[in-house]
């Protein structure tokens, strides 16, 4: 026989600590009075749970500004140059890396490109351990290491560290969290908690954390990248479908007579909106090379532009309207190219939304990422956070320091 274990003021008092670094990390600094409302806790219990955290290095009291009748008011705010965890988006033609702070200030970034096409698992490794020695070179002595989080373009079993299939990398059956966490142990005798996923989900987590979506319940977030992929927040949480497969949007079939897509099938959506089907369709080769002319010809003559591109945008209309009807969300936020195109596409979306749904009560904000890093890279960095906001003492007991 088994019962659940009691509720003891330690687990009361974790829990607490939890819910109040919660806040600070994801609303920013907030006054005493403001957890004291925002938790439902007394004031003194407050003073007890943000002394604690203060002591643990985790946040600060500082003096803020408004406070009533003119006296200067101390504010709370989590210290976020001494707390960071690292965040990595593999892409098919990038790695890009960023040192984020508690509360989500990017500390520092690193861009690297690389040649389009399969990634080797081992080139993928190198580059990770040489964006973070160049990374932990921009960071103070003393700053507290909590986590790694790696957005993969591909199906990522999350728990197991485990990624099943990347195919814009070439990669099946890769158990890369393992491999990732020995290799760190290996070039610098640690290695904090690593965790995967996929690139889209991470996108609609951060969105729905601190992007365009933070007012809302359901978010999509599309990544456009040589495919399309596609993140689903629904109740704030990450839609996975039964086996992991959830929000594989790009291929959904909108055109059963077009193209063949490197999934099998025939005319999905990634066939249709996908960076090389939006280069041939303004005139350019295929290929990663074309983009930064596809986008200075695009600012030189928008017109012209506008033109071109008037079939993708109605098929990404059409996207748009299955995804509308399928999950009504409150946002649908566009990254990566079809973020770059949307100014050029954003009539004829509009107008086939309009076509598709003349009598909809709802529908969905389409909504451009507002946050300072690439959306799957920050939910990199809010996956890295995750073990630490959900237990911050033992977290940092467990946390590496930077010497
Ligand atoms: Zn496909």
């Amino acid at each position: 026989m088994l019962k659940p274990s009691p509720v003891t003021p330690d687990k009361v008092k974790r829990h607490n600590l939890a819910r109040v670094l919660r806040y600070l990390h994801e609303d920013g600094e907030l006054s005493r009075s403001d957890l004291v409302f925002l938790t439902g806790l007394n004031r003194s219990t407050i003073g007890a749970l943000v002394s604690d955290l203060a002591e643990a290095g985790l946040v600060e009291e500082v003096s803020g500004v408004g406070g009533s009748r003119g006296r200067p008011s101390l504010v709370v705010r989590t210290n976020s140059s001494r707390n960071f965890v690292l965040a990595f988006d593999l892409g098919v033609d990038r790695i890009v890396a960023a040192a984020v702070g508690l509360g989500g200030e990017v500390l520092a970034t690193i861009h690297r490109p690389r040649k389009d096409g399969p990634y080797p698992v081992k080139e993928a490794i190198a580059a990770i351990l040489e964006s973070t020695d160049e990374l932990f070179t921009s960071l103070p002595t003393g700053a507290t290491w909590a986590g790694v989080g790696i957005a993969i373009p591909g199906v990522v079993e999350t728990e197991l560290g485990f990624i099943r299939k990347a195919p814009n990398l070439g990669w099946i059956d890769v158990p890369f969290g393992q491999m990732i966490t020995e290799s760190f142990r290996k070039q610098i005798g640690v290695c904090p908690k690593v965790v995967l996923g996929n690139d889209a989900n991470f996108g609609a987590v951060a969105e729905y954390v601190r992007g365009a979506a933070t007012a809302a319940s359901s978010v999509v977030y599309l990544t456009g990248d040589v495919g399309v992929g596609g993140g689903v927040v629904l109740g704030g949480e990450v839609l996975t479908g039964s086996s992991g497969f959830a929000g594989e949007l790009g291929h959904l079939v909108v055109n059963p007579a077009g193209q063949p897509c490197n999934c099998g099938s025939r005319g999905c959506w990634e066939t249709e909106v996908g960076r090389d089907a939006i280069l041939s369709a303004a005139g350019f080769l295929p290929g990663p090379d074309s983009f930064p002319d596809f986008l200075a010809a695009s600012i030189a003559d928008p017109a012209a532009m506008k033109l071109a591109l008037a079939g993708v945008g109605g098929w990404v209309g059409v996207g748009l309207v299955n995804l509308m009807n399928s999950i009504d969300p409150h946002y649908i936020v566009l990254g990566g190219h079809l973020a770059e195109i949307y100014p050029y596409i954003n009539e004829v979306v509009i107008k086939r939304i309009d076509q598709s749904r003349p009598n909809a009560h709802t529908r969905a904000r389409i909504s451009l990422p507002s946050l300072s890093l690439d959306s799957p890279l920050a939910g990199a960095a809010e996956a890295a956070f995750a073990p630490l906001l959900s237990d911050p003492l033992h977290e940092m007991d467990q946390a590496f320091v930077l010497i």
